[in-house]
C-alpha cells in the first residue's frame, strides 16, 4: 500500500501524457491525469490532425483542375470555410472522446483542471484548490507557438493555434517562418484561395532538410503562386483603418494583408508550473532537462514530449511514454531511441525524409554516393500539371549503408514511413537493388537507381 494518493500523476493530456497514464493504469497502477484544455493535446486539437484535414481540403482545387485531363468536366465549385471548421471540430471532438474513453477503460482518473507542482510528490489542482500526492509524476504539458514578444505589434498576429478556427478566411496572409508550420500553412491557405506570402530569415526554407528538397519545394510553391521572400524578416506589425495588417519588412517594404501568422517555433509550457518548488531544472528555453530515461532533476518526476524539447513530434512523445512505462513499471530500463526518425512535411508537394541530409552526410563520410532522380509523376502527364518528384538516396561508400533517403512529391510521407524501417534495419544499397520494383508506382524509383548520380569525396563532388 503506497503512502501517496496516486502511484502516478500525469500533468498534460496530450500524446505523451495520455499514453503514459493509460499504460500505467492498465498495469493496475492508481493513476490520475490532469488536462486544462482538451484531451488529445496539440496533435489532436490544434496540430497534426486538423492540419492534415485542412491539407486535404486545400488540395481539391487542384484535383478539380486535374480531373479535366482525365475526361471529367467538373461543374462550378465553391468552398465554405465555416463548413470545414465545423467538420474538423466534429472529428477532433470524436477523437478527444476516444482519448477519454481509452483512459477511463484503463482505469485512470480523468481530471479537467490545470495542475501545478508544489513539491517533488505534490500537485495542486487549480479547479478545486486541492493538493494531491503521487509517488511518481510525469510532466507532459507540451508547448505553444512562440508569440514572438520581441516583435512590435505581435499582438495583431495569429499563430497556428488561431489559424484553425478563424471566423473567416482572409483574402491574403503573410506567414513568418520557414519551418514545418509555416510551409504547411502556406500551402493550406494558398489551396483554399488565400493570396499567400511566406517570409523567412534564412537563405532557403526548411533549414534542417536536404538542399534538393528545399529548393524543389520552393520552386514548386512559387509555381503554384505562393510568394516566398527569403533573407527577410518582419520588423513590426500594425493595423490599418480598414482592419488589415501592415507588416513592415526589412527588405520588401510594407506588406498589407488580411492576417499575419507567426510560425517561428514552439515554446515549452513550463511557465507557472511550479518546477522550482519541486526541484525540476529547465534549460535556457524553458524546456525541462531530462536524462536518457526522461528523468528530471527531481527523482520522482519525469518529463516527456515537447516540454523536453528533444524532438517535437507526436510519435516521439508516445515512444518516450512507452519507454518510461518499461523503465519504471516493467523493470526493463529502456531509453528512447531518437536516431533515424522518419518525418514528413505536409507541404504541397509533400516531403518525406529519413536520415542525414546530403550536406551532413558529406561531412560525416569520407566517400558518399548520391543517387538522385527527378521525374514527372504519371498523374501529371494527363493532368498537364507542371510537377516534378525528387528522390534521393545517400549511401556511405565504405559499407554501402543507406544513410539518408529524401523524397519530394505525392505520398512522400507514406514512403518515408517504410524507408524508416529500411534505414533503421541498416539496409545497404545492395538490399535496395535486390528488391523487386512495384510497377507502376513512383516509389519504384527507389529500387531502380542503380548508378550513383555523383559522388562526394571528403565533401568534394568528384563525378
Ligand atoms: P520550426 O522549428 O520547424 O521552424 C521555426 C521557423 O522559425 C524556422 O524557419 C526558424 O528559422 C524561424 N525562426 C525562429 N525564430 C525566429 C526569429 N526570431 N525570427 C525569424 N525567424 C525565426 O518550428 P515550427 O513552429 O514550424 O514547428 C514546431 C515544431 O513542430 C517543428 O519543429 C516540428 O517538430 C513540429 N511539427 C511537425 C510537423 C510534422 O511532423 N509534419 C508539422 C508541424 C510542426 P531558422 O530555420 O533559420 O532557425
Amino acid at each position: 500500500m503506497t503512502a501517496f494518493d496516486y502511484d502516478l500523476f500525469v500533468i498534460g493530456g496530450g500524446s505523451g501524457g495520455v499514453r503514459s497514464a493509460r499504460l500505467a493504469a492498465a498495469l493496475g497502477k492508481k493513476v490520475a491525469i490532469a488536462e486544462e484544455f482538451r484531451y488529445g493535446g496539440t496533435c489532436v486539437i490544434r496540430g497534426c490532425v486538423p492540419k492534415k484535414l485542412y491539407v486535404y481540403a486545400s488540395q481539391f482545387a487542384e484535383h478539380f483542375e486535374d480531373a479535366f485531363g482525365f475526361g471529367w468536366s467538373v461543374g462550378e465549385s465553391r468552398f465554405d470555410w465555416k463548413k470545414l471548421v465545423a467538420a474538423k471540430e466534429q472529428e477532433i471532438t470524436r477523437l478527444e472522446g476516444l482519448y477519454r474513453k481509452g483512459l477511463a477503460n484503463a482505469g485512470a482518473e480523468i481530471l479537467d483542471t490545470r495542475a501545478e507542482l508544489v513539491g517533488p510528490n505534490e500537485v495542486r489542482l487549480s479547479a478545486t484548490g486541492k493538493t494531491v500526492t503521487a509517488e511518481r509524476i510525469v510532466i507532459a504539458v507540451g508547448g505553444h507557438p512562440s508569440p514572438h514578444d520581441a516583435l512590435p505589434g505581435h499582438e495583431f498576429c495569429i499563430t497556428s493555434n488561431e489559424a484553425f478556427d478563424l471566423d473567416k478566411l482572409p483574402k491574403s496572409i503573410l506567414i513568418a517562418g520557414g519551418g514545418y508550420i509555416a510551409v504547411e500553412f502556406a500551402n493550406i491557405f494558398h489551396g483554399l484561395g488565400v493570396e499567400t506570402t511566406l517570409i523567412y530569415r534564412g537563405k532557403e526554407i526548411l533549414s534542417r532538410f536536404d538542399q534538393d528538397l528545399r529548393r524543389g519545394l520552393h520552386a514548386a510553391m512559387e509555381e503554384k503562386g505562393i510568394r516566398i521572400l527569403c533573407e527577410d524578416i518582419v520588423q513590426s506589425v500594425s493595423t490599418g483603418p480598414d482592419g488589415r495588417r501592415i507588416a513592415a519588412t526589412m527588405k520588401h517594404g510594407e506588406i498589407v494583408v488580411g492576417q499575419v501568422m507567426l510560425a517561428l517555433g514552439r515554446v515549452p509550457n513550463t511557465k507557472g508550473l511550479g518546477l522550482e518548488k519541486a526541484g525540476v531544472q529547465t534549460d535556457e528555453r524553458g524546456a525541462v532537462v531530462v536524462d536518457a530515461y526522461s528523468r528530471t532533476t527531481a527523482p520522482s518526476i519525469f518529463a516527456l514530449g515537447d516540454v523536453t524539447d528533444r524532438v517535437q513530434l507526436t510519435p516521439v512523445a508516445i515512444h518516450e511514454a512507452m519507454c518510461f512505462i518499461e523503465t519504471e513499471y516493467k523493470n526493463n530500463p529502456t531509453s528512447p531511441d531518437h536516431d533515424l526518425i522518419a518525418t514528413a512535411v505536409f507541404s504541397q508537394p509533400e516531403i518525406g525524409t529519413v536520415g542525414m541530409a546530403e550536406d551532413e552526410a558529406a561531412r560525416r563520410f569520407a566517400e558518399l554516393e548520391v543517387y538522385r532522380t527527378e521525374f514527372r509523376p504519371m498523374k501529371a502527364t494527363l493532368s498537364g500539371r507542371k510537377e516534378k518528384m525528387i528522390m534521393k538516396l545517400l549511401v556511405n561508400a565504405a559499407d554501402r549503408k543507406v544513410v539518408g533517403a529524401h523524397i519530394l512529391g505525392h505520398d512522400a510521407g507514406e514512403m518515408a514511413q517504410l524507408l524508416g524501417i529500411s534505414l533503421k534495419a541498416g539496409c545497404t544499397k545492395d538490399d535496395f537493388d535486390r528488391t523487386m520494383a512495384v510497377h507502376p508506382t513512383a516509389a519504384e524509383e527507389l529500387v531502380t537507381m542503380y548508378q550513383p548520380s555523383y559522388r562526394l569525396r571528403k565533401g568534394e563532388r568528384v563525378e
